[in-house]
């Protein structure tokens, strides 16, 4: 199946990213790396307070909120999540309410994303580690019932947005790649991302098969293992089937995750993340994050250095925000 086939059918979507998003070589970086030429995908500019690869998403799964007459947006992530940020601004622009269930990481300090919730006017509980990776289930659907009584209508959203709705939202973005890469002239072997709850990997993978694209997609894994990763993205592909009767005659998808570079853990970075943010700052005025974009550019050059992309022409990263993540963590990238 390609989506000349008229078995792919949209499901309802907002509008709310701004999109197309530019598609730029590095070339500074890529000459003084000496591997293939590096595209990125500026998916950092799809707004200021939507920055990132969530919005993407977001527009398929709070149209489908509204679908069902939901006027309350209730999801989780951690204290700095990317996610539960994009969702509080949303949610504040489209007049909806919304709750975030947060996963004390650091310090709780209100700064970057977190200072972002607080001002779109988000409900915020912020609870301990331990208790929100054992009680999370339980945690959203006590809140859901407690909303249900004060009269809203809840609608949950899972961690990163990443399910089978939202995998429409890096689906539909290989339709912009496709253009990209057509106006551009290239067929990039590769496009790199970092991979956190597998929605992005899940569009992109299933995105590159149904538009053709020539690239086969490596997610850098910024937590968790290549086993969770590929177990999670073949789920939420299965979940996209089986509600949206497509892909079908597609062969296997390949999911392909480097679990290399995660460091210390999830939201911790190490002196060469920091001086990856640095040089790609310097170099070519490109901000990255320590969470997840830092991290996974800094694996893709490394991978470079190692040979691992030799015979390539052309490799894409797709930037998938993360911006006001470097706040939070400015001690250690002055340091
Ligand atoms: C959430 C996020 C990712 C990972 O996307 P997933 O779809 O959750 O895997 C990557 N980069 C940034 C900046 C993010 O906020």
């Amino acid at each position: 199946m390609t989506v000349t086939d008229s078995s792919l059918s949209f499901p309802p979507r907002l509008h709310l990213a701004r999109l197309p998003t530019p598609l730029q070589a590095l070339d500074r970086l890529s000459e003084a790396l000496g591997g293939p030429r590096i595209w990125i995908k500026r998916d950092d500019l799809t707004g200021s307070l939507l920055s990132g690869n969530k919005v993407r998403k977001l527009e398929f799964v709070v149209a489908q909120a509204l679908a069902e007459g939901c006027n309350h947006l209730l999801t989780c992530g951690g204290e700095q999540s990317n996610h539960c940020r994009a969702t509080a601004v949303v949610a504040a622009q489209l007049g909806l309410k919304a709750t975030l269930l947060l996963r004390r990481d650091g310090r709780g300090e209100v700064d970057g994303n977190l200072l972002i919730d607080h001002l779109a006017g988000a409900a915020i509980e912020l609870y301990e580690s331990s208790r929100f990776r054992r009680e999370l289930p339980s945690l959203l659907q006590q809140r859901a019932e407690k909303i249900a009584k004060q009269g809203d209508k809840p609608f949950i959203i899972p961690t990163g947005a990443s399910d089978e709705i939202g995998v429409w939202g890096y689906l539909a973005a290989c339709e912009e790649l496709r253009a990209d890469f057509q106006q551009h002239r290239i067929a990039p072997d590769t496009i790199v991302l970092a991979t956190g709850s597998g929605g992005t990997q899940a569009g992109l993978t299933l995105g590159a098969q149904l538009y053709q694209l020539p690239s086969q997609v490596l997610g850098m894994a910024v937590c968790d293992s290549e086993r969770w990763f590929v177990n999670k993205v073949t789920r939420d592909l299965e979940s996209w089937r089986h509600r949206y009767q497509g892909g079908d005659d597609l062969p296997p998808l390949n999911i392909l995750v480097n679990d290399n570079y995660i460091g210390p853990g999830y939201a911790k970075a190490t002196q060469p993340v920091f001086d990856t943010i640095r040089t790609l700052a310097s170099l070519e005025g490109i901000f990255l994050d320590p969470v997840y974009t830092g991290k996974a550019f800094y694996g893709l050059m490394e991978e470079i250095k190692k040979g691992h992309f030799a015979g390539q022409s052309d490799v894409v990263f797709i930037h998938t925000g993360g911006i006001f993540g470097i706040f939070p963590q400015r001690e250690q990238i002055i340091s």
